[in-house]
């Protein structure tokens, strides 16, 4: 498989993302929370200072084999600022450095990170919610649900390998939350689009929050738009793609 490292990010001419805020961690402890995915909790000095929208991401400065580091977003799965104290919840879907990171993770190694960034987060002006992703997106839909109030309608589905990645879920409003069994390793394919398709859109203005693999994304929010949704009314986001190393896709815009 060919191996790309992510472009740099392109901006207007003139534009200026704000500096993200850079954390320092250390490594509280780590457990398996299922077969495939790996919690880590983290601490840092100053990390009751820390705001974030669930859904939202850290870019951590994650170990590479040839000593360097790469770039590597991970959403924060909770955030406890009183104990100074956040979860990151690592899909370990093979032998990569993130992974394996998780694996090894041991209470006192140190991790640095930048954030938070990231702008799939909860529409509160929306009548009704869908929500769509696979495993590296359960720590944001299961994030978002938390916090939904209980008079919002939603939908949740969700794409893991079997019945052993599935998760409690809490929340409030009355969400139908579908986990969707491919019945093997993730990648570009129709299995969520066909299940998009099936899903009549229900009326007054809802919001869709499109994450996962970058093909599939695309093809959904194409899906979504066909059907008379606003691109307002979608927040979209690559969060990996086969042969892609780190980074995220615009799903606005063309492939990198
Ligand atoms: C905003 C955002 C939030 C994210 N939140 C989370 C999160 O909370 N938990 C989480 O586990 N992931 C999350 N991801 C996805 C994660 O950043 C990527 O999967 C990342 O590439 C993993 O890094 P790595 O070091 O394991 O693999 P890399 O070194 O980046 O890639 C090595 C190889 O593995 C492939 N690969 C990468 N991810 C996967 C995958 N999921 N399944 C199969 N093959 C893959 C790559 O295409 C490449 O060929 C998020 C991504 C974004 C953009």
């Amino acid at each position: 498989m060919t191996v790309t490292n992510p472009p740099a990010p392109t901006m207007a001419p003139g534009m200026r993302r704000p500096p993200m805020r850079l954390w320092s961690l250390e490594v509280v402890g780590a457990r398996d929370i299922n077969p495939r995915m790996r919690r880590v909790t983290l601490t840092g000095a100053d990390l009751n200072e820390l705001d974030h929208k669930p859904g939202q991401d850290l870019v951590l400065q994650m170990p590479l084999a040839d000593g360097t580091t790469g770039r590597r977003h991970y959403t924060i799965r909770d955030l406890d600022k009183a104990a100074k104290r956040l979860d990151i919840d690592f899909v370990l879907h093979g032998d990569s450095p993130s992974g394996n990171w998780a694996r090894d993770a041991k209470p006192g190694a140190r991790i640095d990170a930048a954030g938070p960034r990231g702008r799939v987060v909860f529409d509160p002006a929306a009548d009704w919610h869908l929500f769509v992703g696979d495993e590296t997106c359960i720590p944001g839909i299961l994030g978002i649900l938390e916090i939904l109030p209980s008079h919002a309608r939603g939908w949740a589905f969700i794409e893991i390998a079997d019945a052993s990645d599935r998760q409690p879920v809490t929340c409030k409003a009355p969400v139908d939350v579908e986990w969707l069994e491919r019945g093997g390793p993730g990648g570009p394919s129709d299995f969520m689009l066909k299940r998009l398709q099936s899903f009549q859109l229900p009326p007054g203005t809802g919001h869709a929050y499109l994450i996962g693999e970058t093909s599939n994304v695309r093809a959904q929010r194409h899906d979504l738009l066909a059907r008379g949704m606003a691109k307002e009314q979608i927040s979209a986001e690559g969060y990996w793609r086969p042969g892609r190393v780190g980074g995220h896709d615009h799903i606005e815009e063309r492939p990198h």
